[in-house]
């Protein structure tokens, strides 16, 4: 570290000093609470590796500490009863490559989707000084995550799903890409929901988050703290991390990290805040997201709060979902809306007219980029036009098909009620409901997020050319595959309305491959280190199972860098 990143850690120290002494405790845009705290008098807790949030990155960077011979304590938010990180809510997709694949092939790919600076003609690319060795390093552990996952469980297993997603990418042909379900069936079946199920029954999201406490409970030098939220880093007069400030109930406890700490506490999906700084568009009411409530940026705070740097924190692998009116820090739940691009159904802006393909929403490589549609902006006119979004359906689509997806996510895991058939939906206005499509436009208007902008007229006259391409088996504006069957013409009629969003937000936290947390001048901050959504390498593009991936390769490589530390004191 250079004399001049003790500078820039010093000063803020200072500033922080000065702003306590005189009761000034906000500069420029903090407070005193998000800066790093001084060493404490006496330390409460230590071990050797601290690790910030118990979701997949940390379980993983857990066990490759402990392995590498460290002690290691988890702090975790979340009551041990009810411990639902993303992880555990997931779809439980994630890649492992080959072990006999090109490697070279796979640092090319996974380069490729990290920044896309290595795709003739792509913009992207804007971290060079990193994506390098992430996609080195990358290579070289992501083909053994699935063999890691089957050593900690020997019940566990993987049903294989796909390939590479982007087949154009360098690399893409020979790198002998490969995603898998996680699960304890071996089969692969997304539409079970397996919480509270015994554990030879699990799929999804809950196969790959038990494997991995099986792995944390094996290890004796593990302890997790539940309830234990982390707020505050410890540094020493050298700008080292040594430490943590953490609450249980009121009381604020110092954990002592001889090695280092490791930040997993996910992203900034329940953030007021940070989604207004980072979030395109209406960050507040005009996104929303359909995992844990528990994931609130408190990482990326304590992270800026010892001068880390922040990267592409806007980032988030997302589409449109719908969202409803019970609300977590001020911010709407989402829910998994996969229904988008149903036969019998359809998409209009807020002013009523269609703007994409439907289908968009659910294929690569868009669906993980469809947000950037919802979000926007009419430069003349200076709005969003399409935030809301509505989705409109009939009666047949109502009947047949559960609108949100209740396997797994908010309304999996019981965060969001929704009945199988969307009566409970209707019935509590989160689906409006008209008899005719005059009835439905006139609702839709009155709606509080339509700001009176719906055009009925319009609407009416898209509902029309819809159904006449479905008669005809031709989108003539989109290009949407339809036929005779898909048309919305039976009553009643429904609107859902659709916010950018999706899963999780990337974090941003600067980190290089060996999963520092990097300065503002790219200079790792000493015995500090980060993995999952909370500093994804994932930058440019997503492969869907890409989140889990990074938390089994990353995770690791951080929990294996934290541990070979030697000890501060
Ligand atoms: C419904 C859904 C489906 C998904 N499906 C897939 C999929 O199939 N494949 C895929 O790759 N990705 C998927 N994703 C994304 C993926 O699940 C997440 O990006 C990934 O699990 C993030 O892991 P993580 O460890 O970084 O965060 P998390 O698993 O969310 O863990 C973070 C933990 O930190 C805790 N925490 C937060 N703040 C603090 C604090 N101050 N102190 C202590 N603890 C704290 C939280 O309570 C949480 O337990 C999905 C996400 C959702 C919501």
């Amino acid at each position: 570290m250079s004399d001049s990143d003790h500078v820039r850690i010093l000063s803020r120290r200072d500033i922080v000093k000065v702003a306590s002494a005189t009761g000034v405790a906000a500069l420029a845009g903090t407070s005193v609470a998000e800066a790093a705290a001084p060493p404490p008098k006496k330390w409460d807790q230590e071990a050797d590796v601290v690790v910030v949030g118990y979701g997949g990155a940390g379980a993983c960077a857990a066990i490759a500490a402990a392995d590498a011979g460290a002690s290691v304590l988890l702090l975790e938010k979340q009551t041990q009863a009810k411990h639902y990180p993303n992880s555990r809510m997931a779809g439980g997709i994630f890649h492992s490559p080959q072990p006999d694949g090109n490697r070279a092939a796979l640092k090319e790919y996974a380069k490729a989707m990290m920044s896309g600076e290595n795709i003739p003609g792509k913009l992207e690319g804007e971290q060079p000084e990193v994506s390098d060795e992430l996609a080195e390093i990358y290579s070289r552990r992501a083909p053994d995550n699935a063999p890691f996952l089957q050593s900690l469980d020997p019940d566990f297993k993987t049903a294989r799903l796909a390939g590479a997603s982007f087949p154009t990418f360098p690399g893409a042909k020979e790198a002998g890409y490969r995603t898998y379900f996680a699960t304890y069936t071996g089969k692969a079946d997304f539409n079970v929901p397996s919480l509270n199920k015994p554990k030879q029954e699990k799929m999804n999201g809950e196969a790959f988050f038990t494997c991995l406490t099986v792995g944390v409970s094996k290890r004796n030098n593990i302890r997790a703290l539940f309830e234990t939220p982390a707020s505050r880093l410890v540094t020493d007069d050298k700008g080292e991390v040594i430490g943590v400030i953490a609450k249980q109930g009121d009381k604020e406890i110092a954990v002592k990290a001889k090695r280092a700490v490791v930040l997993t506490s996910g992203g900034y999906e329940y953030n007021m805040a940070m989604r207004k700084a980072f979030l395109e568009g209406p960050g507040v009411d005009g996104w929303a997201f359909y995992g844990t409530t528990y994931n609130t940026g408190d990482g990326i705070e304590m992270a800026l709060g010892v001068g880390a740097g922040l990267m592409k924190t806007g980032k988030a692998a997302s589409r449109i979902i719908t969202a409803v009116p019970i609300r977590v820090n001020g911010l709407r739940i989402g829910l998994i809306t996969d229904s988008v691009g149903s036969p019998n159904s359809l998409v209009v802006d807020n002013h009523g007219k269609r703007y994409a393909s439907e289908t968009l929403v659910t294929v690569d490589p868009s669906r993980y980029f469809f947000y950037k549609a919802a979000v926007q902006f009419d430069i003349q006119k200076l709005d969003y036009p399409r935030s809301p979004s509505w989705m409109i359906f009939d009666e047949k689509l109502r009947k047949e098909k559960c609108i949100t997806f209740r396997g797994i996510s908010t309304a999996g895991y019981g965060f969001v009620p929704w009945a199988q058939d969307n009566l409970d939906a209707i019935e509590r206005g989160w689906i409006l409901k008209g008899d005719t499509l005059e009835e439905l436009a006139a609702k839709i208007k009155a709606h509080a997020d339509n700001r009176k902008l719906f055009d009925e007229a319009a609407f009416v006259e898209t509902m029309r050319k819809f159904n006449g391409y479905c008669a005809a088996s031709k989108d003539e504006e989109f290009g949407r595959k339809l036929d005779p069957a898909g048309v919305i013409d039976k009553p009643p009629y429904y609107a859902l309305p659709l916010y950018a969003g999706g899963p999780n937000t990337k974090g941003g936290i600067s980190a290089n491959g060996q999963r520092e947390v990097l300065n503002w001048s790219g200079k790792p901050i000493p015995r500090l280190y980060t993995a999952g959504e909370i500093s994804s390498a994932f930058k440019f593009v997503y492969q869907g199972g890409g989140n889990l991936t990074e938390c089994i390769t990353f995770g690791r490589v951080a929990g294996e860098n934290a541990a070979k530390l030697k000890p501060w004191s």
